[in-house]
């Protein structure tokens, strides 16, 4: 009897339709929504709006949750990257290789700041810089390398800082989906030249509007790259050079100082409804699951399956009531922005092969056992 029973709620499932939204940054709010009303409330009693004492401790916290002396602050990771590049100093014919797969961020910011991009492909499995093909870029205008740590996984960081090394050129890591993941144990971010943040709101660590980080041990360079953000000056009237206006307000700072503490155990729920993706999913002929390779960690920013028959999968979900989304539908290379690059799909054969099976499950901290196993069920019928 009960057995019968236990089958029916397995059938029921399949029945009952749900709406599964591929986040939800309103349950986070209210998870913490006393503490966020009274920390935006405090902002206001002390007109601290921008920059101020909320923005100079989430700095300071933040620093300390990379592993890092120094974190500047800023409007958003676009211009953490921007910031970081100009500070860097780049001329004019300089080359920068960004990998093939990424949000557009992470190349336009190159050709923004007066240098050449230069694409190179990302490994099949983990989407993340092919250090081969980064190799392969090299040119003698090369003077920097932004890797990307892609979906929530570092990037393949020792062979990475190896060709940095033996060619001088610095590293920019794009960290903006991928807030205190680690590889070999240092979280990203500490290890190249520079590592940039983002805190978008659907990010790993989000605020409620936009704000970035830029973070280094280099003291010079975090001076250099605060003043450059601050309008080339850290001193009332003194302007060493012509710079920009990029800063986080204090709301932000404020919202973000009362998230951080809670970073570490959201990343154990990504990484808990990561496993149980894992586990379920497993075996399914058209499926192929995301991989971490050996000395990284992944904090599944995105959990990023492949399919043949993506967009009739897509399809098939979505009319269960579950929302995916392609990230990205086309790689870098292949944007209409790059087209005067003339690139073909043979140059970065990864990153055209996943473009076009790609999909991203729903997958936030706050997701229910209910809504995983909807998720799972909803894929293994179709
Ligand atoms: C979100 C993102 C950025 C840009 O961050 P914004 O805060 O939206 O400007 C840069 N790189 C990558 C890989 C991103 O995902």
């Amino acid at each position: 009897m009960l057995g019968i029973l236990l089958d029916l709620s397995v059938n029921y499932k399949l029945l009952i339709l749900m709406n599964v939204p591929f986040n939800n940054l309103y349950l986070q709010y209210l998870s913490l929504k006393e503490e966020i009303d009274s920390a935006i409330n405090e902002v206001i009693v002390n007109s601290s709006f921008i920059r101020g004492k909320f923005v100079d401790e989430f700095e300071h916290n933040f620093a300390n949750t990379v592993g890092v002396k120094n974190c500047v602050s800023c409007a958003n990771g676009t211009d953490a990257l921007f910031i970081a590049i100009k500070s860097l100093g780049v001329e004019e014919n300089d080359e920068i290789i960004v990998p093939a797969h990424s949000w557009i961020a992470t190349s336009e910011v190159v050709t923004l700041a007066g240098a050449k991009v230069v694409f190179c492909d990302t490994q099949k499995d983990t989407f993340t810089m092919c250090p081969i093909s980064l190799e392969s870029k090299l040119s003698s205008k090369t003077v920097g390398i932004i890797p990307v740590h892609l979906f929530g996984q570092s990037a393949d960081m020792d062979e990475i800082m190896k060709v940095a090394h033996t060619n001088n050129l610095w590293v920019i890591e794009d960290c903006a989906q991928a807030h205190i993941a680690c590889y070999k144990g240092k979280r990203v971010g500490s290890i190249g030249s520079v590592g940039t943040f983002s805190f978008y709101p659907g990010k790993n660590l989000g605020a409620m509007g936009d704000a970035g980080a830029i973070v280094t041990n280099d003291n010079q360079l975090a001076h250099q790259m605060a003043s450059f953000a601050r309008h080339g000056g850290l001193k009332k009237g003194i302007h060493e050079i012509e710079g920009m206006n990029s800063r986080m307000d204090g709301m932000q700072a404020a919202i973000l100082g009362v998230k951080l503490p809670h970073l570490e155990n959201w990343t154990k729920n990504r990484q808990e409804i990561a496993h149980s993706y894992m586990q379920n999913l497993a075996n399914l002929d058209d499926i192929v699951l995301p991989q971490t390779s050996p000395f990284r960690n992944h904090v599944h920013h995105l959990f990023v399956i492949k399919s043949k028959n993506r967009d009739n999968l897509k399809s098939h979900l979505r009319d269960k009531g579950i929302q995916t989304v392609i990230n990205y539908p086309i790689a870098l290379p292949f944007l209409e922005a790059y087209s005067h690059l003339y690139h073909r799909h043979e140059e970065f054969p990864n990153a055209y092969k996943n473009q076009k099976s790609i999909l991203s499950l729903p997958l936030f901290p706050e997701m229910n056992r209910l809504e995983i196993e909807y998720v799972v069920e909803a894929i293994k019928n179709f």
